[in-house]
């Protein structure tokens, strides 16, 4: 879970892409057009928040219909695809709910089923992955603390806040938990994170990128890519702090690094089980 900066995605303001959205001579005229620019500038004013943004009753209606059929405009070749194109750029390859590499599908922040009026709101769609967009609920939420993170509108400090458990066997694992003494100023941003967290079920989504990460570490360890004599936690904590200043300290690679580093057993020559015969 993480801040990104939605201005950097460039993407054409909100009424704009609406009404190219519903197309040439569909356009909402008059008091229609008021009332979901000011919905817009409601939505920005709750940052988003379900347990802040209250459902419109005109656009719940048959009104927001055509708004909701939109959407589909936002896929290939259709005529807002640019939108989609620009988020997925922004987001890039790792997804801003479980840090997972595939976020490939577009999420409703608020969810279209419940407010079709920000069914084509740029800001209102965030590129996730399958698992977290199939798991994350379709449905309003009354209660602050299960409000999921926006991405755009929300401020995450960019802090370490997941704990590490490494383990070793036969292999070695990394069990990842979100870390209830995370300090992340807000009592109120960590009980949301700590909801998203266990509700997408982070652990688990990243399951396997974890499994191919311990590997590829070990190989390196084992290959020539470290240097005569160098040490192994010197080593995944150097490579630590690049991955950090690139993608944030609160980057899940970055806790599992630091978390090697820190086990003597691993560094001690506890990585060869990793190793592939
Ligand atoms: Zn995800």
């Amino acid at each position: 879970m993480r801040t990104l900066d939605f201005q950097a995605a460039g993407v054409s303001p909100p009424m704009e892409t609406l009404d190219k959205a519903l197309g040439p001579g569909n356009e909402l005229k008059g008091r229609p057009r008021t009332l979901i620019e000011r919905l817009f500038e409601r939505y920005l004013k709750c940052l988003g928040r379900p347990d802040l943004v209250r459902k419109s009753r005109y656009f719940s209606g048959a009104p927001g219909k055509p708004i909701e059929t939109a959407y589909r405009q936002t896929y290939k070749g259709k005529r807002i695809y640019g939108v989609r194109q620009s988020l997925q750029k922004l987001v890039g390859n790792r997804c801003p709910s479980c840090g997972g590499s595939r976020p490939t599908e577009l999420d409703h922040h608020l969810a279209k089923t419940d407010y079709p009026e920000f069914s084509v709101l740029p800001i209102n769609l965030v590129p996730y992955c399958g698992g977290c967009n199939g798991k994350k609920s379709d449905r309003q939420v009354a209660d602050p603390e299960k409000a999921f993170i926006h991405p755009y509108l929300d401020i995450v400090p960019d802090v370490p806040y997941l704990t590490v458990a490494i383990q070793q066997n036969a292999s070695v694992t990394a069990q990842i938990a979100f870390d209830a003494n995370a300090a992340l100023g807000s009592d109120l941003l960590k009980k949301r994170m700590a909801h998203q967290f266990e509700t997408v079920d982070v652990p688990t989504q990243l399951a396997s990128e974890i499994v191919e990460f311990l590997e590829e570490h070990a190989d390196n360890i084992a290959g020539a890519g470290l240097p005569d004599g160098a040490p192994v936690s010197s080593y995944l904590a150097s490579t630590a702090d690049r991955v950090a200043a690139r993608l944030g300290h609160s980057f899940w690679k970055v806790a599992i690094l630091r978390a090697l580093a820190a086990d003597a057993v691993f560094c001690a020559g506890g990585y060869k089980a990793l190793l592939k015969p």
